[in-house]
């Protein structure tokens, strides 16, 4: 049981580690930041731990890619709605959010 809960402590860590490095690096080599941000799926879906909230909107569902808003990624807010659109593969997700 302790374990699972240091594995799952573990996982998160490296997962927004992952993020964290794709997003400085994104600019420079984005391939590079496609493959970190698959990585840190992949222990997501292994260790079955959830990506944090602030990284599952850079993150496209569909291609795979890592989004950086204003990039490759366009995010607007409409009827209480975060709009998503990834201009990599034009897949749009919505996020309904609170104010
Ligand atoms: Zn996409």
């Amino acid at each position: 049981m302790r374990n699972k809960t240091i594995m799952k402590r573990r996982a998160l860590r490296s997962i927004n580690a992952l993020f964290r490095r794709a997003d400085t690096i994104f600019e420079e080599t984005p391939e590079l930041a496609d493959r970190y941000a698959q990585v840190a799926r992949r222990i997501s879906l292994r260790c079955r731990v959830r990506i944090p909230k602030r990284w599952k909107r850079r993150y496209c569902k569909k291609c795979h890619k890592f989004l950086k808003p204003g990039i490759n990624a366009r995010i607007r807010l409409r009827n209480k709605k975060i709009v998503i659109t990834c201009l990599e593969c034009k897949n749009i997700v919505r996020i309904p959010y609170k104010n």
